[in-house]
């Protein structure tokens, strides 16, 4: 038999954390807490496996389901010595979905499940407290109602605004309990209508509704959308978690909280969480009443902390913080509640934190023996540290301060303000920098958050929807921006007097909470001591050399700073279009024979050669790759008609012969045409001069500083003799100056491997290379038959309809271009042991990717220099992650 069901707490735990995959995230930590002897409530999970075969069975249940729920189910009523059911004591549940991962986009919760017409008079009278009994029904119908039925959640909100002002009263606490029995008669009828059913009575009826809602969430359109964005695969399934409930909302000495051990925004060493006196859990992730902090320490004036409020439980809660930092050697994110003084568990969760508190969670953690250093550099996401790469306000700017919020994710964004997650995502693919404004956010937003530059919301705290969410991707947020109110039929927010309307810039600032009218100027990122340590623990866990694509000195400067060790990739052409150059290399192009080349290359030399001096300098003796010329060469001549007389008339040419001479250089298939190394080998000159320019600045700076390794490139080799060819053009080049020299540098001289041909007979080639670089780009666009221009067009959809399962121009498709790299490397190295191996594609900056390159043994990968970071750490988690396996399989 199956086991499908799986209990948890007062005294029978039957899953711990280990079981995860299984149990999903939440019902396997209950399970674990549990076993820790923490006050859980008594529940069981239901396992993910019922999800898979639930659809693997057309939406039909395992036989033997009912009979393990059931008794499951018998397990909680001896336990709380309660009855589903029971007029008198009833049992009352939350059921809860919970799968691998967290997933806002699905079901989350239904609470207080068990409640009808009778079962409410027995909970008034065991808690001698009829308002509470009737709240807690009224809130059951609601959620019930919203997420298992699928009533519009405003049908509800319209019903209790009314009765508020019916009874003259703004909070919802100050509504007695015969007023609340109305809300109750006038939901059940709205929910009737809306459905054309009565709401149900029979708690089992009620169960198996929020079982299947559970179950039929996990393939809703919001679940969707984020395990696309998330990477998270299909068939994981979700599980589902029945707990019996105990109370926030019995009164003032109940309460209902989250709260993360250590602030998950700075990630500083320090109690951190927010509370509501006599609330459920939902009120509190909802955002509907704003919550108040859990300790002193973060109370502003006039606030109560729980710390004051509920001492006992409070200091009960810190020692289980203690505990479950100590058993689980990571932030956690928890959540309570509070009944009648006492503290219970519901929740514990690795927690969400922004790119600075994972860094410094993670170097605390080591410094504190938590961890250990490696383990600090596997906990921090490489992704994540792109955010802190990101600007923030420049102090001195001047802006205009509009309203101020919490500061709910770190990171500064200015954009034109939309209302509407849809609209954000309409916006930003027509590359447009959005701002996405909302009273909250809930996880049908989620596409537009994704899409938005950042978020600003009016409700809600830090524990938020939009908070947590925000956080997690990294888009700076501003939540609960109260002062500010949002007016979606108008389109505009205001706050002190000022209207602000859609399309108009704004600026927000996730560090601060601080929100600008219009667009504010930002600064270069300061990278904290926490940055600098975990990078040095990742360079001495890491193999892989990191180097940097640049060619301006600004790059080289910028990929220095962030670590870079090397330059991989300087493409020339991106030399030649500066003004001054521009119409010598017309001219070179524009020449019919070679001495017109020739005579256009020597104005050219002078720019090179100053070029290569800078990089070098700049550099010092650090390997620095060249690539010669590789673009063709129509890419460099005037496109309009008016440019064209331009350029004849600078030329003292005259317009219809540069005419002429585009229309031969125009290609049907430029990509696949006359360029990279058929430049080289149909025009020497061009190739000639580059070596020359390079040896000359090497020479030249090698007389006063560290003499420069340059490693000269030879692009879209596909054949051993254009290789043979144009590297002798660059030997000869290079003897020339060292002649006239006098002295003579060290180089070396390689080629990419761009065309499956290449990779192919990657052996041959090596005879005549020094190294390989793996350019990913070119080789990702030859090997699948997509062109690197067009393939925008159709990608997504096949991403969509997962056909590929990411985009192979930012991630490495392993299977088939990974083939061929792992093809070359072993090729190559067979024929030349000593051949060095880099990959210098886009690629060279995605973690995945780099991770293969460790494993095919490659020697560097080569990014852009904001990755450069990304790139060391994720090369550290790569290698500690092969040792790992090593040893285990070992
Ligand atoms: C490549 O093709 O991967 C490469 C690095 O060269 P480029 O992007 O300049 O074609
Ligand atoms: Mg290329």
């Amino acid at each position: 038999m199956t086991k499908w069901v799986y209990n948890f707490g007062a005294g029978v735990n039957d899953g711990n954390a280990s079981l995860r995959n299984l149990l999903g995230g939440k019902g396997a930590n209950l399970a674990e807490m549990a076993s820790l002897d923490l006050p859980v409530p008594p529940g069981f999970t239901i396992t993910t496996e019922v999800c898979t075969e639930y659809y693997k069975n057309g939406r039909q249940y395992p036989a033997d389901l009912k009979a393990q729920v059931d008794a499951a189910l018998a397990r909680i009523e001896a336990a709380v010595e309660r009855k589903f059911g029971d007029e008198r004591k009833p049992l009352l549940v939350s059921v809860r979905s919970g799968a691998r991962v967290s997933m806002p986009g699905m079901m989350d919760t239904v609470l207080n499940l068990g409640l009808n017409d009778e079962t409410v008079s027995g909970l008034a009278a065991a808690s001698g407290d009829e308002r509470f009994a009737w709240d807690s029904y009224r809130r059951f119908i609601q959620m019930y109602g919203s997420v298992v039925l699928g009533v519009d959640h405003h049908r509800f909100e319209e019903i209790i605004e009314q009765a508020k002002l019916d009874a003259n009263v703004t909070e919802d606490t100050a509504l007695k309990p015969g007023q609340w029995r109305d809300v109750v008669e006038q939901y059940k009828r709205m929910v009737e209508e809306e459905t054309g059913k009565p709401f149900p009575q029979n708690p089992q009826d009620q169960l198996w509704g929020a079982i299947g809602a559970v179950f039929g969430s996990w393939m809703n359109p919001r679940a969707n959308v984020y395990r696309r964005l998330h990477d998270i695969p299909a068939d994981w399934g979700t599980a589902v978690n029945v707990q019996a409930m105990v109370f926030g909302n019995m009164g003032e000495d109940c309460a209902t909280g989250v709260c993360f051990t250590r602030d998950p925004s700075t990630g500083v060493n320090e109690f951190y969480g927010e509370y509501l006196v006599n609330a459920q859990g939902e009120d509190v992730v909802a955002g509907i009443r704003t919550p108040r902090p859990l300790s002193k320490a973060y109370a502003k004036p006039g606030e109560i902390s729980m710390e004051e409020a509920l001492p006992e439980a409070y200091q009960e809660l810190r020692k289980v913080r203690e505990i479950l930092e100590k058993h689980y050697k990571d932030m956690q994110d928890i959540e309570f509640t509070v009944q009648q003084n006492k503290l219970y568990m519901l929740q514990t969760r690795s927690g969400k934190r922004s790119a600075a508190a994972s860094l410094r969670i993670a170097v605390d953690m080591a410094n504190e023996g938590l961890i250990d250093r490696n383990t600090a550099v596997m906990r921090v996401n490489p992704a994540a540290l792109d955010q802190l790469l990101h600007p923030t306000l420049d102090p001195k700017a001047e802006k205009k301060l509009f309203a101020k919020g919490l500061p709910a994710s770190p990171g500064a964004a200015s954009g034109a303000v939309v209302f509407s997650a849809d609209e954000a995502e309409l916006r930003a693919q027509k590359g447009e920098a959005v701002i996405l404004v909302r009273i909250e956010t809930s996880p049908e937003d989620i596409h537009g958050m994704h899409a938005a530059r950042g978020i600003l919301t009016t409700r809600g705290g830090m524990t938020s929807h939009a908070a947590v969410v925000a956080r997690g991707m990294g888009r700076p947020c501003v939540a609960g921006a109260g002062g500010v109110s949002v007016d979606y039929g108008a389109q505009t927010l205001s706050a002190s007097g000022v209207t602000l309307h859609a399309g108009d810039i704004i600026t927000i600032d996730g560090a601060t909470g601080e929100i600008y009218a219009g667009a504010v100027k930002m600064i270069e990122p300061q990278l904290s001591g926490d940055f600098g340590t975990l990078m040095e623990w990742a360079d001495t866990a890491r193999r892989l050399k990191v180097r940097a694509n640049a060619e301006t000195p600004l790059d080289a400067e910028t990929a220095r700073k962030f670590g870079a060790e090397g330059i991989g990739l300087c493409r020339t052409e991106h030399m030649f279009f500066d003004p001054q150059r521009i119409g010598a290399v017309r001219q070179m192009i524009m020449a019919r024979d070679e001495a017109g080349r020739r005579a256009a290359l020597a104005r050219l030399l002078p720019f090179q050669r100053d070029d290569f001096v800078s990089l070098f300098r700049i550099m010092e003796g650090l390997p620095v790759t060249i690539r010669l010329l590789d673009p063709p060469l129509h890419e460099f001549l005037p496109h309009g008609e008016a440019e064209l007389g331009e350029v004849a008339e600078a030329l003292g040419m005259d317009a219809a012969a540069i005419r002429e001479r585009a229309h031969e250089l125009a290609e049907t298939n430029p990509m696949l045409g006359h360029r990279g190394c058929r430049l080289g080998v149909t025009y020497p000159e061009i190739y000639e001069m580059q070596a020359r320019a390079i040896f000359e600045a090497a020479v030249e700076v090698g007389k006063t500083a560290q003499a420069p390794v340059p490693e000269i490139m030879i692009p879209l080799v596909g054949t051993r003799k254009e290789l043979d060819i144009t590297r002798a053009q660059v030997e000869a080049a290079a003897q020339a100056v060292f002649a006239e020299a006098g002295r003579t540098i060290e180089y070396s001289v390689g080629t990419m491997i761009e065309l499956p041909r290449a990779a192919i007979t990657a052996g041959q080639i090596a005879g005549a290379a020094d190294f390989f670089s793996f350019g990913t780009n070119d080789l990702t666009q030859t090997t699948f038959g997509f062109s690197r221009d067009d393939a925008g067009k159709f990608l997504p959809f096949y991403v969509e309809k997962g056909i590929l399962p990411k985009d192979p121009f930012v991630s490495l498709d392993i299977e088939g271009v990974g083939a061929l790299v792992r093809l070359a490397a072993e090729g190559g190295r067979a024929a030349k042991p000593s051949l060095k191996l880099g990959i210098c594609g886009e690629h060279g900056g995605d973690p995945a990717s780099i991770s293969f390159c460790e494993e095919t043994g490659l020697d560097y990968v080569s990014c852009s220099p904001y990755r450069v970071p990304v790139a060391r750490l994720a090369a550290a988690q790569a290698a500690i992650e092969r040792k790992e396996h090593h040893f285990r399989d070992k």
